[in-house]
């Protein structure tokens, strides 16, 4: 009985096995799925049969249940191989021979069936064992073993077609089959073993059981993650990065094919200490860094796509994880490494490049530096000796001429420091310089510098300004200077008759700053709406052949913006082409003084100032150095009037001889000479002889951004540029001689 009741159990336990096994087919979205689900349900009919075969209590119920088993049988094979047809991608083959199976296999199982009635397949008889328990048991006749061969032919044919895959597929898809073809054999074999002992239960159904399950396994479980396993070990392999994997115990347990062949890694014997991932861990150790990335480099010999070794110099980064599980427990770490070389050759290209960008800038400044330098020095001659001229003589022919020389000069001047602002601003050396200054003594400025310029173009020149501003404000006045005197200086240049209009104003109610407003607008020729989009382009000019009496080099604008945008402004344009511009500049100014301004005065000035020198000191003795002797004669001639006593020398040597035995009061000193230069002679002045104390003024054409402050950070007392301006020259004078020695 005990027999009895573990086979039942054990028919049960199979019973839920299938059961469960047939609802998970449900998740397979596949034909096959179908197949092995009713292969699994004709398992658990045949099942139920083997049980009411244990429990039979007569010969007729055992013959029923027989009958019932073995027919099950027949469409557990018949679904089986539909399944391995399926799998295996032999649809045609499945639909072609299924219906004539499924005939052949319900013949069958309706003469099974029938052998109740005839007993021409089998007969039942009872036998007892040692307990008197009874036990129904078969014994076949000729026609069962034709049954057997339908069953077995189905199994060879599912054999065949497993085997025909297994042929003609490669890597991992053969071992798929493979699989399936391994159960189907152990479940052959488990029930021939089954037959060749005769037990009192038939068991085999168990075998079915076990069969659908590792079936279902094999493709739901087995297949897939052999496939996802063997795939990632593909894909990884096949990355243009390297991958070397450790456990726990810092055991190499992977490296993939880049790591290998770069680093020429066997993985099993492959440790923390080999290179490159003991350099790596050596560095993120001095670092202090348990995890972290690092810059490897190693030269090697390499195969030169077929032209024999070649040495070859590699750059990696290489980054170092701990790899955790799901609760975050440490279960190994791996090395990814990323091959840096292009990317290191292209940083050192680029470097080279900005290298060879920067020397070319750097030639590009010196070359504008020279330029303006040797432009500057004999215009210092040409505008000091004008200067002269126009101090000292009343003749209005040649004060006429001499004015016309001092303008073009001008002009030429203006033209030089455009050209030198412009690469200033390009090579963001602009700086701003804030001072306190009187917006009424600005305006007042530009007025009387463009009056005549409009004057003798027979033009009108109006300017206002709202009272209420504030009377101080801070900002770079100068550049404020400069953007107003562009502006006018256009409008003035582009208008034929009326006149050019300035008006001040300002905008906002803070107590600390306000957006000045200044209004430019002119009677001129105007622009058209299309040129308005590139007027503040560089080197643009509009109109170029209408235009092209009128001096300019289209830069004023560009410049001009530049240097609005630097102080945080802004300047636009209206225009209507035959009437009129209107240039609108709004600049933020810091208030210092909010008190409003009041009436504008413009003290209008019509004839040129009487020149006065403002002081004289002819008890003073200054030393004067220029290797240009035209220049010596500007600066004597410009001073002669303050009664000073100059001397002067035309080049560093002489000016060195001079100071040992001469103390002076103060020195002017050119900086580009033959050698000694401007900084060698002032370096050897200010240790040797009697001057070591005495001002010393850097008299330049050098006017490069920075020159300025380089020359005082040396230690020139002050800093001068050319062409010289007299009342420059005298103020700074007034300033560096001893006071006693000054009578203003
Ligand atoms: P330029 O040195 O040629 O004057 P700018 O940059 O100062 O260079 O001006 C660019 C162009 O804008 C000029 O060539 C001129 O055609 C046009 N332009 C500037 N201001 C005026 C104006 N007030 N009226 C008409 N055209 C102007």
């Amino acid at each position: 009985m005990l027999t009895k009741i573990i086979f039942v159990i054990i028919d049960c336990l199979a019973v839920c096995a299938l059961y469960f096994t047939a609802r998970a087919t449900d998740r397979i979205n596949r034909l096959y799925a179908r197949w092995l689900k009713r292969t699994l349900l004709a398992g658990i009919v045949a099942i139920y049969a083997n049980i009411l075969i244990a429990f039979s209590f007569s010969n007729l119920l055992a013959h029923i249940a027989y009958s019932f088993y073995f027919a099950s049988i027949d469409w557990i094979l018949f679904f089986l191989v539909g399944f391995c047809l399926e799998y295996t991608e032999h649809e045609q083959a499945l639909r072609g021979m299924a219906p004539v199976a499924a005939v052949v296999m319900a013949l069958d199982s309706v003469s099974i069936l029938l052998n109740t009635f005839f007993d021409h397949e089998f007969y039942v008889f009872a036998k007892r064992d040692s307990a008197s328990v009874i036990f129904y048991q078969t014994r076949p006749f000729l026609p069962f073993y034709l049954h057997l061969t339908i069953d077995y032919v189905a199994i060879i044919i599912a054999f065949i077609f497993i085997l025909y895959r297994i042929v003609n597929s490669y890597s991992f898809y053969r071992t798929k089959y493979v699989i399936i073809l391994s159960v189907l054999l152990l479940v052959v074999a488990l029930n021939i073993a089954y037959m060749m002992f005769e037990l009192p239960l038939d068991a085999s159904v168990m075998f079915y059981a076990l069969a659908g399950t590792l079936i279902y396994f094999s493709i739901q479980k087995l297949v897939p993650q052999g496939l996802m396993v063997s795939s990632i070990g593909r894909a990884v392999d096949d990355m243009n990065e390297g991958l070397i994997l450790f456990d726990i115990a810092d055991n190499c347990i992977y490296a993939n094919a880049f790591s290998r062949q770069r680093f020429s890694i066997e993985p099993s014997e492959y440790n923390l200490s080999c290179e490159p991932v003991h350099t790596v861990l050596e560095a993120l150790h001095a670092k202090g860094e348990a995890t972290g990335e690092h810059a490897y480099t190693q030269t090697v010999n390499r195969d030169d796509a077929g032209c024999g070794d070649a040495v070859v110099t590699e750059h990696y980064l290489i980054r170092y994880t701990h790899l955790k599980d799901s609760r975050s427990r440490l279960i190994g770490s791996y090395f990814l490494v990323e091959d840096n070389t292009e990317q290191v050759h292209y940083l050192a290209e680029i470097e080279s490049a900005r290298d060879q960008a920067n020397e070319a800038n750097k030639a590009k400044s010196t070359f504008l530096a020279n330029m303006s330098h040797e432009i500057r020095t004999p215009l210092n001659s040409v505008l000091g000796m004008n200067e002269m001229i126009l101090r000292s003589t009343d003749d209005p022919q040649l004060r006429e001429y001499a004015e016309s020389i001092k303008l073009s000069g001008d002009t030429l001047l203006s033209l030089i420091n455009d050209v030198l602002d412009f690469s200033k601003i390009e090579a963001n050396r602009m700086d701003i310089i804030p001072v306190e200054y009187n917006p009424h003594d600005l305006l007042r400025e530009c007025y009387h510098y463009f009056d005549q310029m409009a004057e003798s173009k027979d033009l009108y020149i109006e300017v206002t300004c709202d009272e209420t501003i504030p009377s101080r404000l801070m900002g770079d006045e100068k550049l404020v200077r400069q953007i107003m005197t562009n502006i006018i200086s256009n409008a003035i240049k582009y208008t034929r008759e009326g006149g050019v209009k300035v008006h001040m104003s300002d905008e906002g109610t803070a107590s600390d700053v306000r957006d000045m407003v200044i209004t430019v607008s002119d009677t001129g020729i105007g622009i058209e709406q299309e040129d308005i989009n590139y007027l503040f382009d560089a080197f643009k000019r509009i109109n170029e052949k209408e235009n092209a009496t009128i001096q300019g080099t289209g830069l004023g604008l560009a410049i001009t913006k530049e240097l609005v945008t630097l102080m945080h402004g802004t300047i636009s344009v209206h225009s209507t082409p035959g009437q009129g511009s209107v240039f609108t500049i709004v600049i933020p100014q810091k208030i210092v003084d909010k008190t409003p301004v009041g009436e504008f005065k413009k003290h209008i000035d019509t004839g040129r100032k009487e020149y006065k020198e403002s002081f004289r000191a002819p008890d003073a003795r200054i030393l004067i150095v220029d290797d240009a002797k035209l220049n010596l004669k500007v600066a004597q001639a410009l001073l002669k009037s303050t009664l000073i006593q100059c001397d002067t020398a035309s080049g560093g040597d002489k000016a060195i001889e001079m100071c040992r035995d001469t103390k002076y009061d103060l020195i002017l000193l050119d900086h580009r000479m033959p050698e000694p230069d401007g900084i060698q002679t002032f370096n050897v002045i200010s240790k040797e002889g009697l001057n070591t104390d005495t001002p010393v003024i850097m008299l330049t054409a050098n006017v490069v951004s920075g020159a300025e402050e380089e020359y005082k950070r040396i230690g020139f007392a002050d800093y001068l540029s050319k062409p010289i301006h007299g009342e420059e020259l005298e103020a700074a004078l007034i300033k560096h001689l001893p006071p006693e020695k000054v009578y203003t």
